[in-house]
């Protein structure tokens, strides 16, 4: 049986308690936490271990669940200032989309699991939203694997109002993700896949019908970008007679396995219908900064009983997708937009990153605290960094106010160590970033943006 210690380390539990342990240990079996305690572990747990890691001067923490991302786009930072929502899809993304190519969406699918490994995320829920070859979906999967990340693949699609080469038809968007979910979901909890219409304006009637009644029977979720700019509410008032939430609420989309990305336009009303059917909302705040698009209600939200997860979003809307950088920010927009210093503590954000992104992973009971029985998905994290000098009188403020990515030393995710020391060990990165190089500079010149 492996088995690892982590020990002499202050740990974050993020327990319904927020409990913090000065100075604690926590012991691993398998893929499981089998211990977590106050000062040295006891002989008998310490005689059984495997490995050791000494987390002197580190935080011990649930890995961050990083509930929305586009890893495809990892190609794509640095090309969307100055552009709201739709003309940004319009002049930006589309254009480019249609021109990437398939060993190009691989390497920014590798490149961004590498970023999201580095940054702490550990489990990932990756919208796909341009169509692939088909045998591309099983290859990001099959990498998903040998890596070891918690992968969600949210395989999007769009059967109407988008260019014709980024189209599917909904036939083949179900018999692909009902051929991904029998093949790569069955029996292992690190890998699960939902549907994916992009928006609510780029799906027929028919297939979101179809998909809201094949979700419920296959027990998978729904993601869809929802409510993101003001003017989505206008199209579906236009087009259905109905804003986006009670006509999805209509369709049959609103579930506890359904997540709503970003839900800014949302109405208090709304609110009560997404918390009655027990609907999670992902929050990207640097991406909702970005491109502009508003404040996402999390205050009313979480008054309401709806989880309300966090994400990166894609490198488009972000240029980045580290989450500690996303706690940060979560917490200041929320502050300037509400004037209210007190809005949303750091115990309340990093709740949401690990708690709630559980919750909207659909592993609510696998993840998301350090508790013994859950899942192990952990993460280390170096404070004594000239930036990151314990002590401190929150080490839950320090993290949220000042963390970044490169302070993340180590994460483990179901008991196998991805990053040790901050070497990632399940890939290699030198390698990948050359190629990845490459490849930007050959897409960018097909695009003619070079
Ligand atoms: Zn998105």
């Amino acid at each position: 049986m492996s088995t690892i210690l982590i020990e002499d380390g202050t740990v974050l539990t993020v327990n319904t308690e927020c409990e913090v342990i000065a100075n604690g240990y926590l012991f691993i079996e398998e893929d499981c936490i089998a211990f977590v305690g106050r000062g040295k572990a006891p002989d008998l747990v310490r005689n059984q271990a495997e490995e050791i890691i000494d987390a002197t001067d580190q935080v011990v923490m649930p890995g961050l669940v990083n509930s929305h991302v586009h890893l495809f786009q990892t190609l794509i930072r640095g090309l969307s200032d100055n552009r709201p929502l739709i003309p940004w899809l319009e002049e930006v993304a589309f254009p480019i989309y249609e021109k990437m190519e398939s060993e190009e969406v691989w390497l920014a699918v590798q490149m961004g699991i590498a970023e999201n490994i580095r940054g702490g995320s550990t489990a990932v829920t990756d919208n796909i939203t341009i169509p692939l070859d088909p045998e591309l979906y099983d290859v990001i999967f099959k990498v998903a694997k040998a890596v070891g990340l918690r992968y969600k693949m949210a395989r999007g699609y769009s059967d109407t109002a988008y260019p014709e080469a980024l189209m599917e038809s909904g036939e083949e968007v179900i018999s692909s993700t009902q051929h991904l979910h029998e093949t790569w979901c069955q029996g292992d909890d690190l890998l699960s896949i939902d549907f994916s219409p992009n928006v609510v304006w780029s799906t027929t009637d028919d297939t979101l019908l179809e998909i809201a009644h094949l979700a419920k029977d296959w027990g998978i979720g729904i993601h869809i970008h929802t409510a993101e700019d003001e003017k989505e509410n206008d199209m579906c008032v236009q087009t259905n007679g109905l804003r986006q939430i009670p006509w999805l609420h209509k369709m049959g989309v609103l579930d506890h396995k359904t997540q709503l990305a970003h839900g800014i336009w949302i109405t208090d009303e709304e609110i009560e219908l997404l918390a009655d059917t027990g609907t999670s909302v992902v929050h990207n705040p640097v991406s909702n900064m970005f491109i502009a698009t508003g404040v996402c209600p999390v205050e009313s939200m979480g008054k309401a009983g709806v989880p309300v997860a966090l994400g990166s979003d894609g490198q488009a809307v972000n240029n980045g997708q580290e989450m500690l950088d996303v706690l940060k920010w979560a917490a200041n927009l929320q502050k300037i937009n509400s004037l209210d210093a007190a809005i949303l503590p750091p115990e309340k954000v990093i709740n949401m990153a690990c708690r709630n992104g559980a919750y909207a992973f659909g592993q609510t009971d696998q993840i998301g605290s350090l508790e013994p029985g859950k899942k192990a998905d952990v993460i280390i994290v170096d404070m004594d960094s000239s930036r990151l000098t314990m002590p401190t009188l929150s080490v839950t403020s320090l993290l949220v106010n000042f963390g970044r990515s490169e302070d993340v030393a180590t994460t483990i995710v179901d008991g196998k160590i991805l990053m040790l020391d901050k070497e990632i060990l399940v890939l290699d990165e030198e390698i990948l970033q050359a190629e990845f190089r490459q490849a930007r500079s050959r897409l960018l010149e097909r695009a003619g943006i070079a």
